[in-house]
């Protein structure tokens, strides 16, 4: 298969572009080169690849891009939600975001289990444009109504298989419930695409899905 020579050829907004240059990023991954275009034009997408083959910014820069041709910003509530299983898999995605948002007006929030409820009600507050959750302490922020998903218009689950491993399934379902399901577009990456629990909740979550694996499973 032919790769994308550049991340231009995908038709990123130079801006985005430049920052990956900066950090050494010229030419995308094979998972990169399929997620990112077909994300683009607002499908929603299920896709696999092996670990290390570029899946955060597969979803991250397609998420940069929605923002990025927005004219204004005028609406609250965050427009993406990226969710991902554990505390470590999140900072490692709230880093990529922060690498991508850094310098513009995009204002982005850390949401883990384990640490302080009001300071993360208090930046939520804030009204970031991307927050960056496990799912267990994004429902509780729900429950609390120190957080609103009805201006969600990317919902994205990483690690899809390993947060139903862990057993959010009904966390997942919950935030589903809430979260603008009729307008919004949703991302789900996982190692596999053969785990019935990911099928079984993909049904639930994506519209018309796109599948997308590349290589075998891990
Ligand atoms: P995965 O989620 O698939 O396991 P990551 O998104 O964590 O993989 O990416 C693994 C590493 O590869 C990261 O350090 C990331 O910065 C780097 N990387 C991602 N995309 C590219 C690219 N197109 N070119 C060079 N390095 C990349
Ligand atoms: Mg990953």
């Amino acid at each position: 298969m032919s790769q994308a020579e550049n991340f231009k050829d995908l038709g990123l907004d130079t801006r985005l572009i430049k920052i990956l240059d900066h950090q050494g990023i010229y030419k995308p991954t094979e998972i990169q080169e399929q997620a990112v275009p077909t994300a683009m034009v607002g499908h929603d997408l299920i896709a696999s690849s092996k670990t290390g083959s570029g899946k955060t910014l597969a979803f991250l820069l397609p998420a940069m891009q929605r923002l990025m041709k927005q004219k204004a910003l005028t609406k609250r509530d965050p427009r993406v939600l990226v969710l991902a299983p554990t505390r470590e898999l999140a900072k490692q995605v709230y880093a990529q975001l922060r690498s991508l948002t850094s310098g513009t007006q995009f204002k982005a929030a850390l949401v883990l289990g384990g640490e302080n409820f009001n300071d993360q009600a208090k930046a939520l507050a804030k009204d970031p444009h991307v927050v960056v959750a496990t799912p267990g302490r994004l429902a509780n922020h729900l429950d609390e109504r120190s957080l609103f998903l009805a201006g969600l218009e990317l919902l994205i689950l990483d690690e899809a298989d390993r947060m139903l491993d862990l057993g959010f399934a009904e966390q997942l379902q919950q935030i589903n419930n809430i979260a603008n399901h009729r307008l919004r577009q949703t991302l789900m990456f996982s190692a596999t695409l053969d785990h019935a629990e990911v099928n079984a909740i993909a049904s639930q979550l994506l519209k018309a899905p796109k599948r997308i694996a590349i290589g075998a499973a891990n």
